[in-house]
């Protein structure tokens, strides 16, 4: 069997009052079945972009869409409405940022849990309510049986957090995709949710996409990383692979502004200097070209001219023209003086 989630050559492109945006731009990835691969990037990289497509939430009369994506044998960019409102919240769920957008206000975190499970899974009133209770439980939130009949507002963001998290769970999918899950909550509480998501992939071996602009979220939570840029993919392997041994000078720069990480290893800092391009009108050649240190190194021709493709093969990848001896030269002098 292939893997659990493949997405090939995917292009998503919409139109705005200013032009054409290329938000996404032959993107191809795989999540295999219990794990978490965690899709990096600054924001306009894409990566939600990626993923509304993948859950069919992209507003068709604006967006134009190219590639696949397929959920086990299951292709969704040609699948009908309905169908993709049969998959959501059943095979596949999401939990977002700020859970206060997607939780209503006028409605008990209990109802709102167990409208889902109803609603796919034909259950009664009493036994989603049951259920309510019972993820609740799950997900750590104390007092289940008094908690899931108070409102939002009632709860602390990482409360909320969590009865998000038992919503998109209540069906028990198969992939969860979490959108900077833990932005919006400080630091000790971030790491009960990653943890709470790691606990509850372990126990149900749902797969997990984990979207962030940090790299140190994914250090700890990941399998797998995608390093994307400006809707492409940078940079790609196993978290090890991509911490210990980055090779997109995009991730040299990214793992540069990880604190966490910079006490651990010595990280030197070399922040990305400049701004994500316009994707309106995305720079020719590689998009990195113009925040890079190294197009004469790696060829100025090729680097202002060509797009770098990752390579096809599964394993660790990049898009970028300089040769692997040349990355790690870089990067010794780079660790070693700072
Ligand atoms: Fe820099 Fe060239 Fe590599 Fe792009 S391909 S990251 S411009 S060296
Ligand atoms: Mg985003």
């Amino acid at each position: 069997p292939g893997p659990f989630l493949s997405v090939r050559d995917l292009s998503v492109e919409f139109s705005t009052e200013d032009g054409v945006v290329h938000a996404v731009d032959g993107l191809s990835f795989d999540v295999e079945k219990g794990t978490t691969l965690g899709i990096v990037g600054e924001s306009g990289s894409g990566k939600s972009v990626t993923n509304l497509a993948i859950l069919g939430l992209h507003d068709p009369a604006h967006t134009k869409i190219a590639g696949e994506i397929w959920l086990e044998d299951q292709e969704l960019l040609s699948a009908g409405r309905g169908t993709m409102e049969r998959l959501r919240g059943d095979r596949v769920a999401m939990i977002f940022q700020d859970p206060l957008t997607s939780l209503s206000p006028f409605h008990t975190i209990g109802r709102q849990i167990g409208e889902v499970y109803r609603k796919h899974k034909g259950a009664s009133k009493k036994e989603a309510r049951e259920r309510a209770v019972e993820m609740l439980d799950r997900v750590g939130i104390p007092q289940p049986k008094t908690r899931v009949d108070h409102y939002p507002h009632e709860f602390s963001g990482g409360m909320r957090q969590r009865a998000m998290i038992a919503m998109a769970l209540v069906c028990d999918p198969d992939l969860l995709i979490a959108d900077e899950p833990t932005t919006a909550l400080d630091v000790t509480v971030q790491a009960q949710i990653l943890d709470l998501l790691k606990d509850l992939q372990q126990q149900f071996g749902t797969a997990i996409i984990l979207i962030t602009h940090d790299l140190g979220v994914v250090a700890n939570t990941a399998d797998n990383v995608l390093v994307m840029y400006a809707g492409r993919a940078a940079e790609r392997g196993t978290v090890r692979e991509v911490l210990r041994e980055p090779r997109h000078p995009y991730t040299w720069g990214l793992l540069s502004s990880m604190p966490r990480l910079n006490a651990a290893v010595d990280e030197p800092l070399h922040p990305v200097r400049g701004t994500p391009p316009s994707l309106l009108t995305p720079p020719p050649g590689c998009p990195f070209h113009p925040r890079c240190d190294y197009p004469q190194l790696a060829g100025p021709e090729l680097c202002f001219h060509q797009r770098p493709d990752i390579s096809p093969e599964s394993g660790h990848g990049d898009a970028c023209y300089l040769t692997l001896q040349q990355k790690k030269d870089i990067r010794t002098a780079q660790i070693e003086e700072p």
